[in-house]
């Protein structure tokens, strides 16, 4: 301890108070452990600060927007102008209603908040620098401790984050001012949903992608209309090609891209957005202090409870890996802060769901059919098509399908893909039916509401089950 130091103890150290850290600090609390959760920065992390929340609130109100003004053939003609500013406000009320929301769930399950930056300094201490220079340091001392530092997004050489001419997606997220032009490099999910939301302002928004494809994790028939959506939007999809360079122009700047074969394109923009994937924080920690070693990529191995190689230390979160997900970083601190209590919990990562939140949105969980050919099953798949759901024609949304994949001779349900309207709500009914160990039958048999668009997901089990009333059986 140096000079000037308090110190103080502690059952659980949470470091990082993003979903992951939070979520483990309340359950913590809840499980009457004395609990002391260490953030550097906001409340809520990356989730609700820069990550899912901010950009969930421009897509729904640029959708807004775009909806109003291409209402027609309902009969509605609108030429809506969009505020920048007003939208941007907007968007930080929710998120400040959100993290103001964490801070005193925290507070009301007995959660210690103690605000700076901590680092390991032995294997049950952590020093915590707060803040400023002159605003001291503290030791904390601990029995376990939960890592949930995160990540940040990756730079690619020569587009260091300038916040003016080269963005991160946090920057893309605040913007005062609508840019007239922009180059997105990366064609994965935040990638492709900014995209969406930019080309709605009326951006001219061009995807630079290195690999063959957009959406690259997720099969063509679920990718494809996404891409074609985008591309009625105006984006312009430039595939197998790199992003090498950038300069200034008179105007603007230029960003040049690569072929494989080393051919050389001029981009013209505005502004670049660098959307090429996240990596883990886990360099800050001094975790040699405690013999932890990250792997190649920066991440901690973790076994099913969340547990790292070094006994009392936990990692949850974007720092434990793939999925990179909010609801994985919240499954996996109720998991820690339950293993710590004492509790028999594990973590089960067969039905973890994803969306993409673009138009239409991408909702997948648990097996493809190829997965489950693949692991040994004999699938048995069913679709429905939303142009055939009378809910969807009502919302004017039509493209894309359900698919339920199930064993076919027990009947368990094993998996979904959704591309639609409300995707990612509507995954969430496949999720339970795997969680669950239900059927084909079981999901057949549930009377859904009518007309809604998961009565899509009842019809595709009726499908896979060959008695679908309102589409032909496969
Ligand atoms: C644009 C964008 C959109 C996204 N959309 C979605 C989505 O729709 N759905 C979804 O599931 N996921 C989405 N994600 C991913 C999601 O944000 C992350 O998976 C999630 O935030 C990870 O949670 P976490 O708790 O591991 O880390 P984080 O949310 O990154 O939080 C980590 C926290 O730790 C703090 N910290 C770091 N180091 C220290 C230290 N040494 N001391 C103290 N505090 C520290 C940081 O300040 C931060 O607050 C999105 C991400 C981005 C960037």
């Amino acid at each position: 301890m140096v000079v000037g130091d308090i110190a103080t103890g502690t059952d659980v150290l949470v470091i990082g108070a993003g979903p992951g850290g939070y979520v483990a600090a309340i359950r913590a609390g809840q499980l009457d452990l004395d609990v002391t959760l260490v953030e550097k920065d906001a409340y809520g992390g990356t989730c609700l600060n820069h990550g899912c929340i901010p950009s969930k609130a421009l897509i729904t109100a640029t959708g807004v927007a775009h909806e109003a003004a291409n209402a027609e053939e309902m009969g509605i003609h609108a030429d809506p102008a969009v505020d920048m500013g007003g939208m941007v406000e907007w968007k930080d009320g929710v998120v400040d209603q959100l993290t103001g929301g964490v801070e005193k769930l925290c507070k009301a399950n007995g959660v210690n908040l103690v605000e700076g930056r901590a680092e390991f300094a032995d294997g049950n201490t952590a020093r915590v620098a707060h803040g400023g220079e002159g605003q001291g340091s503290e030791s904390i001392e601990f029995e376990h401790a939960v890592v949930a530092t995160g990540s940040r997004p990756i730079e690619i050489p020569g587009f260091e984050f300038d916040g003016e001419h080269v963005l991160s997606s946090r920057e893309a997220l605040s913007l005062d001012s609508v840019p007239d032009s922009l180059v997105i490099v990366g064609g994965g999910y935040i990638g492709m949903e900014l995209a969406g939301v930019f080309a709605k302002l009326g951006t001219d928004v061009t995807v630079v992608e290195m690999l063959d494809e957009a959406l690259t994790g997720f099969s063509d028939d679920l990718a494809k209309p996404v891409i074609d959506n985008m591309e009625e939007l105006g984006v312009e999809i430039r595939l197998g090609e790199a992003a090498s360079e950038w300069h200034e122009t008179g105007d603007g700047i230029s960003v040049t891209t690569e072929t494989e074969d080393g051919e050389e394109t001029g981009h013209d923009c505005e502004k670049v957005l660098v959307a090429v994937g996240r990596q883990p924080v886990t360099d800050t920690l001094n975790l040699e202090a405690i013999g932890l070693e990250p792997d190649d990529g920066g991440f901690l191995a973790t076994d099913d409870r969340a547990r790292t190689d070094v006994g009392n230390v936990f990692a949850v979160g974007d720092v434990a890996g793939e999925p990179m997900l909010a609801h994985t970083g919240m499954a996996e601190g109720q998991v820690a802060a339950e293993v710590i209590a004492g509790e028999p919990a594990a973590l089960d990562h067969q039905a973890i769901p994803a969306a993409v939140f673009t138009e239409p949105e991408i909702g997948t969980v648990g097996m493809t059919p190829e997965e489950a050919e693949e692991a040994g099953f004999e699938p048995a798949v069913g679709e429905m098509p939303f142009r055939a759901s009378g809910r969807a024609l009502t919302t004017g949304h039509t493209e894309g399908f359900v698919r339920i994949v199930a064993d076919a001779e027990s009947g368990f349900v094993l998996g979904g893909q959704i591309v639609g309207p409300e995707a990612s709500e509507l995954i969430a009914e496949i999720g339970l039916a795997i969680e669950l160990g239900a059927t084909l039958e079981d999901v057949a048999a549930t009377i859904h509401t009518h007309p809604t668009l998961s009565e899509a997901v009842n019809e595709a089990a009726e499908n896979a089950l060959g008695h679908a009333i309102h589409t032909l059986n496969r």
